[in-house]
């Protein structure tokens, strides 16, 4: 059974990215700014998450040139998953989530996968590759990872992206219906996936595709704390330090990190 303790596991991968590398670099950095003493370590909720009963880190996945990477990740994120822990994924580019996916389904048989993206990340293949971080959501939904895809932030479709779309069921809030009011109704065991490229490059300049007209982190911040349903593990992806001259983007990572650990922590208590 999985335990309820929320804990990061660093994944510097960024081989499956398409268009910029450097998100391998991320985890390092987020991890600099949670510990930054410009902060605390308190999530809004007043949940301290430095002390006993906070978040806990498995290191990085190891990722060394004769590992296969994504099975490395599966089984890093299984061993997290089946010991005492909640899993919060740093990425690394999304290509992660596949393998994040394939654990998480493992240790909850039911779930539902709450996705903020600018992207849909649906395509079949992208250059070539299946495995691309334009893909994962491709992947996962043929292997039957999720019982429900319900993606927010979306505004980058194409023809193709919305055949998959159709093709695999995904409830998609695009930029369009949340600017105009529609919101996502989900419950049960969640697994929620945050691509910092979901919120507008203003508040996070730190990715490698700027996409402009996205959510403000606030946006972002209340769906962490309101979506319905448990958050049972989730993954923070696509933070590019290259990208990121001021660290301001680690900031708004390492602040969604914290309140996705105090949302875990929060629906664990609920539970019990
Ligand atoms: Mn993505
Ligand atoms: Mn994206």
């Amino acid at each position: 059974m999985a335990g309820s303790r929320p804990t990061l596991l660093g994944i510097p991968h960024d081989a499956s990215s398409s268009f910029l590398r450097g998100a391998a670099g991320a985890p390092t950095l987020i991890r600099r700014a949670l510990a930054s003493p410009s902060s605390n370590g308190w999530s809004e909720s007043l949940r301290d998450l430095t002390n006993a009963t906070g978040l806990l880190d498995a290191g990085d996945v190891d990722l060394s040139p004769d590992t296969e990477p994504r099975a490395a990740i599966e089984r890093a994120a299984l061993a997290v998953m089946h010991g005492d822990g909640r899993l919060i994924g740093l990425g690394g580019d999304h290509s992660v989530s596949h393998p994040l996916l394939r654990a998480a389904r493992s240790a909850y048989p039911r779930l539902t996968v709450l996705h903020l993206d600018a992207h849909a990340d649906l395509y079949d293949e992208f250059e070539g590759d299946r495995h691309s971080h334009a893909c994962p959501f491709a992947r996962i939904m043929e292997e039957g990872l999720a019982d429900r895809l319900v993606q927010i932030g979306i505004r980058t479709l194409n023809a193709h992206q919305r055949l998959q779309a159709t093709r695999f069921g995904v409830e998609i809030i695009d930029m369009r219906a949340w600017a105009a009011g529609v919101r996502a109704a989900v419950d049960g065991p969640i697994y929620l996936s945050i691509d910092l490229d979901a919120l507008d490059p203003a508040f996070a300049p730190g990715v490698s595709h700027w996409e402009p007209g996205g959510l403000t982190v606030r946006e972002v911040i209340c769906i962490v704390q309101d979506a319905g349903g448990h958050v049972v593990a989730a993954d923070i992806v696509e933070y590019n330090p290259v990208r990121d001259p001021t660290g301001v983007t680690a900031f708004v990572a390492a602040k969604l990190v914290k309140e996705v650990a105090s949302r875990m922590l929060a629906d664990d208590g609920a539970l019990n």
